[in-house]
């Protein structure tokens, strides 16, 4: 049940939407749990809460234990293949048809949004769609080696020089892919408005990204469920659900 001061903030957020000239949307962990894919900051969501996060989910233990890491990674891989794209995602890809959504910045390495229609989409901590062989350098489609990972014995392993296969996402100790953040940083300078949704804009860099663009001058309209350290210098507030909040802001 929406009230009327909310509703209110909706009509508002439509408007500027509307009048958006470069509108730049920016996701995080919370787009996609409407989805069912947990987020690891989130209690409850079983996937993470045997894990330290930081610890399995870097390049370290990547390195030295890569079955501690595939033992982690697997299910949520399995987890992301069975995961459909929701109303949410559904809504920025049709503003993005509209001419309205310049690019999406996701964090988030599902690539729901892709699969939603979105054309244009930044994926700051890449994606599990590819893996890469850190002996050779050759990089496969993710899904063929989803047999195998569904199967839950073998690690997948590089056919040619038979090492163990990394998914192409950023880990803990890794770099954000640089002509990425490039773009990235390029559409926030020019942002007249910029649309956060379901991020608490608290994993670094990536959260700088929003900042910049309200800096540069854009108008802020932030939809998430817990406060964030941009709340302050949001013109639309709106704590609800993405996949409540965003196909309302759609409705041109
Ligand atoms: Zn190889």
């Amino acid at each position: 049940m929406i009230s009327p001061e909310i509703q209110q903030r909706i009509d508002y957020a439509r408007q500027i939407i509307r009048q958006a000239r470069h509108l730049v949307v920016f996701t995080g962990a919370g787009i996609s749990t409407p989805s069912g894919i947990p987020d690891f900051r989130s209690k409850g969501s079983g996937l993470w809460e045997q894990y330290d996060p930081m610890e399995v989910a870097s390049l370290t233990t990547f390195r030295n234990h890569p079955e501690r890491f595939w033992e982690w990674k697997r299910p949520l891989m399995l987890k992301i293949w069975d995961a459909h794209p929701n109303p949410a995602h559904q809504a920025l890809a049709r503003l993005e048809t509209q001419g309205k959504v310049r690019t999406v910045i996701t964090q988030n390495i599902d690539g729901l949004h892709q699969r939603a229609g979105s054309q244009n989409v930044l994926e700051l901590h890449g994606s599990i769609e590819t893996m890469n062989c850190p002996g050779c350098a050759r990089r496969y489609p993710s899904l063929q080696f989803r047999p195998l990972l569904e199967q839950g014995q073998d690690l997948p392993r590089c056919p040619v020089c038979q090492r163990i296969l990394k998914p192409d996402v950023v880990l803990f100790e890794e770099m954000l892919p640089h002509d990425t953040w490039q773009a990235a940083e390029e559409h926030c300078a020019r942002a007249d408005a910029i649309l956060v949704a379901g991020s608490s804009l608290e994993v670094w860099p990536a959260a700088q990204l929003p900042e910049m663009a309200v800096s540069h001058g854009a108008t802020l309209i932030l939809v998430n469920l817990s406060p964030t350290h941009l709340d302050t210098r949001a013109e639309v507030l709106l704590p609800l659900d993405v996949s409540e909040a965003i196909p309302q802001l759609a409705q041109l």
